[in-house]
């Protein structure tokens, strides 16, 4: 933190205020989002930095210590294009903000971060949410949480072209430490599910980089929308996947046709799963939740198909590790990070072993990460 003060009063010649935002990683709920289903993330210490200062001429003056870079801009003229992309992610929360009626002054930015970009932590969010608090900090504005999540989200749209979720935002603008958040993705009802004590997940990066813009993504959602309107047309009282049972799936399996007929059992029982991992979180039960997100694995493996060789081979070494009670790939898919839910006392030995196996399998050692409950977006 001090070392982006420094960096701040240095260009800006002013004493700055400081931000923060942290990273996510979703526990279960996973190609749910944008089929009505529910999702389970949760923050993690990780985090996306901004010290800023208020300006009075609606101007925003930005740099950006990742790429030491500047990028100013008026508040009075706002489109998408013409910056460096981080600097687009800037323009288009000021963007959203405006659009929402939030008079924003102007301010001074400097933006630096620890989340890896691409990484599968969602730093596009966490930068997002941490900007939206910093510009209406600077203007001695607050927005409620969700909203502020939904004007990120906007900025994601129509400022990075990322025709992203809900979930990223909402859990890094909302979800208090010591808690997973429960999205429903129809209505957007949150719920706030308290931490067992000794829930402890890693991550693994595959370093497998997936493309969510090709041709993979697109088909499941196109699966996806023929499957649900097939059966909207065939069951009574049937409008979204929320109303769809796996007997129902089942008695439709011809007209389906079997890979419809695959992505739809995953985000039926997926969503199922969800709800049960509420219960296991609730109950202390980790030997359940583990049992869960290894079927999550084998459902976006056999059934959605959007596993790769790599993040078989992390989950597969993950579950025939001592202490780890599952383990799964996060994330769109074709590559991106692996979770394991481990057994905090055997943490270190497992995360030596997983990080050994996979560097003698891919040549390279694997970043990692042990994920650590944080605050959402706000002061830091
Ligand atoms: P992720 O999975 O991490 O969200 P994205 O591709 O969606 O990956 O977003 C990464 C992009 O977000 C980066 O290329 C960069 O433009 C921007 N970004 C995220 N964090 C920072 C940061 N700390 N500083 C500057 N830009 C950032
Ligand atoms: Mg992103």
């Amino acid at each position: 933190m001090e070392r982006i003060s420094r960096l701040f009063r240095t260009r800006f010649d002013k004493q700055p205020v400081l931000y923060r935002a942290p990273g996510r990683v979703n526990i279960i709920g996973e190609h749910t989002d944008y089929n009505d289903g529910y999702v389970m993330p949760m923050n993690t210490a990780l985090f996306t930095r901004v010290a800023a200062a208020p300006r009075n001429d609606r101007r925003v003056r930005a740099h950006s210590v990742l790429f030491d870079e500047n990028f100013e801009f008026s508040l009075d003229k706002l489109e998408p294009g013409g910056a460096p992309a981080w600097a687009e992610y800037a323009k288009g929360v000021a963007f959203a903000l405006q659009a929402e009626s939030y008079g924003l002054a102007g301010a001074d930015l400097m933006i630096d971060g620890d989340i890896p970009l691409g990484g599968g932590l969602s730093s596009s969010a966490s930068l997002e949410a941490v900007i939206g608090v910093a510009l209406l900090g600077s203007s001695g504005l607050e927005a409620d949480p969700m909203k502020l999540a939904l004007m990120c989200q906007r900025a994601e749209h129509e400022f990075a072209g990322v025709p992203c979720g809900i979930m990223d935002q909402a859990v890094i603008t909302t979800c208090p430490q010591g808690h997973a958040m429960k999205l429903d993705c129809r209505s957007l009802e949150l719920e706030f599910i308290p931490l067992p004590d000794d829930l402890c997940l890693l991550v693994i990066d595959s370093g497998v980089k997936h493309q969510l813009s090709d041709g993979g993504y697109r088909q499941r959602r196109e699966e996806c929308d023929f499957a649900i309107a097939l059966l909207a047309a065939e069951e009574e009282g049937v409008s979204s996947y929320r109303d769809v049972s796996l007997e129902m799936i089942g008695r439709h399996a011809t007209a389906l046709g079997k890979l419809p007929l695959r992505r739809a059992r995953h985000v039926v029982s997926e969503t199922q799963r969800v709800r049960d991992a509420v219960q296991a979180m609730a109950a202390n039960d980790l030997e359940t939740l583990g049992q869960l997100i290894n079927g999550s694995h084998a459902s976006l493996r056999d059934d959605f198909m959007v596993s790769c060789e790599e993040l078989d081979f992390i989950q597969q070494t993950a579950s025939e590790t001592p202490g780890v009670y599952g383990s799964r790939m996060v994330g769109g898919g074709f590559g991106g990070c692996a979770i394991a839910l481990i057994d905090p006392a055997c943490l270190e030995d497992a995360r030596a072993h997983i990080v050994r196996a996979y560097t003698e399998y891919s040549g390279a050692e694997p970043w990692s990460h042990v994920v650590e409950s944080a605050p959402p977006a706000g002061l830091a």
